[in-house]
């Protein structure tokens, strides 16, 4: 779990900031989750025999003997949401959200036990048109952060139900003709979840999932139009994907299309978003059947591409240092202050407080990266005026009345 200074900070925050932008863009409305559920939530919904329900949770029990989770994702948390307040009654709803995940993994570049998802969930779209729409707003998502030519879209179907329980048949028989190879978690799946024996990241298993029977190759009439119709649209959209049929994602609820975006900037952890179709889980919590698509980013994994692709950010630092020198100083400088600030609402303004020599506080000044200082000593304060400093550029210091410095900052600071 990770501290987040402010010397890193800016890279999150253009992030989260033209998230949210882009999310207007698409008319999708916040939603915000507690950070704890009932652990029989995440059970029910991820289903037992995950990477996640088996070994990564952070699980307890409260003092009224209740078990608790940290949630591990936000789906699950936003479909328990959406139907203990009624959002999916009747309605479609196009939802999104931010905010801090728990599992308990091995910590490792690109894996850490808190990290940071922003995400979407559409209820009630039947798509493929909604798959489609989801996806061109994460491929506009790269282009606005600046990644869009370190990334890369795999997609493939899981098709219906029914169709996955006809491959799963085919798929127990391949798999156990290969027993001898498979590891103890593989084992233990064929038994549980056949499926997800093909989302092992044992590089030992890798032939064996690359020749193992296509799920993509027996899909059902319906939901092999569907993939079609979603392929098609991708297509007229110029949007770039490589179908790969091996991916199934790591939870139990996923139908028809999955995908991930990947990337080969990051090392081994390459997966930097994530998401599919999950049309029984709304059920499956008790609601009525309702059609679902979502995705999740991971944020932590976004900010090192951008910071490694020298995407220029501009820091948060203040455009004006205020030094108050002196007694008299003191007394004058807030109501000042206060009025720059009722009248230019987005400039920032740091005022040194806890005094300081002069040069201690021209020291603060620059360090804080202002632009300028603004200088109230006790002659500017009997005289009712300010002293302004350039700290970037050579230029003459000059001594402002109160109007004559309201308009300085008109012509000077972009507002
Ligand atoms: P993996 O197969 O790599 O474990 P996952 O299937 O568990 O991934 P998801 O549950 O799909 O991951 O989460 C969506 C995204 O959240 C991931 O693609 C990744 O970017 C990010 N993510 C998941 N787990 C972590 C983690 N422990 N630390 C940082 N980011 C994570
Ligand atoms: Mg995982």
């Amino acid at each position: 779990m990770n501290d987040l200074l402010p010397e890193n900070i800016a890279s999150w925050q253009f992030i989260e900031a033209s998230f949210r932008k882009l999310m207007n863009q698409y008319a999708y409305a916040e939603i915000r989750m507690p950070i704890v559920e009932k652990t029989e939530l995440f059970k029910r919904s991820i289903g037992e025999v995950t990477d996640i329900v088996e070994k990564e949770m952070y699980t307890f029990e409260d003092r009224n003997g209740d078990s608790l989770t940290l949630r591990p994702e936000g789906t699950a948390c936003c479909v328990r949401a959406c139907l203990q307040h009624g959002l999916l009654h009747n309605q479609q709803q196009r939802l999104w959200y931010m905010g801090p995940m728990f599992r308990h993994e091995r910590p490792q570049k690109g894996r850490y036990r808190q990290f940071q998802q922003m995400g979407v969930e559409a209820f009630g779209m039947a798509g493929p048109d909604i798959d489609v729409e989801l996806i061109s707003m994460i491929a506009r998502f790269w282009k606005i952060i600046g990644i869009e030519k370190n990334v890369r879209l795999e997609i493939n179907s899981l098709g219906t139900n029914a169709s996955r329980a006809a491959y799963k048949e085919l798929l127990v028989e391949y798999l156990t003709r290969h027993k001898d190879k498979l590891d103890e978690d593989s084992m233990r799946r064929l038994a549980t979840n056949p499926l997800r024996v093909l989302d092992s990241k044992n590089p030992d298993l890798k032939d064996i999932i690359a020749n193992a029977p296509k799920l993509l190759e027996h899909l059902d009439e319906e939901s092999e139009q569907y993939f079609k119709q979603l392929c098609i649209q991708l297509d007229r959209l110029g949007i770039d994907y490589v179908v790969n049929t091996s991916l199934v994602r790591g939870l139990d609820y996923y139908s028809q299309t999955v995908f991930e975006w990947v990337t080969d900037a990051l090392g081994a952890q390459g997966t930097v978003c994530a998401g599919g179709r999950y049309d029984g889980l709304v059920e499956q919590l008790g609601g009525k059947a309702t059609t679902a698509i979502g995705f999740a980013m991971g944020v932590e994994r976004l900010v090192a591409m951008v910071e490694q692709a020298d995407i220029a950010i501009e820091p948060g630092q203040p455009d004006i240092y205020v030094i108050v020198a002196g007694e008299k100083a003191q007394q004058v400088v807030f109501p000042w202050i206060e009025t720059i600030r009722d009248e230019y609402p987005d400039i920032s303004l740091l005022v040194n407080c806890d005094g300081g020599s002069f040069k201690s506080q021209m020291k603060r000044a620059d360090k804080a990266g202002a632009s300028y200082a603004f200088i109230i000593g006790d002659d500017e304060a009997s005289e009712n005026k300010v002293c302004v400093k350039n700290l970037r550029e050579k230029q003459q210091q000059q001594k402002l009345g109160q109007s004559e410095l309201l308009q300085f900052i008109g012509n000077n600071f972009k507002n």
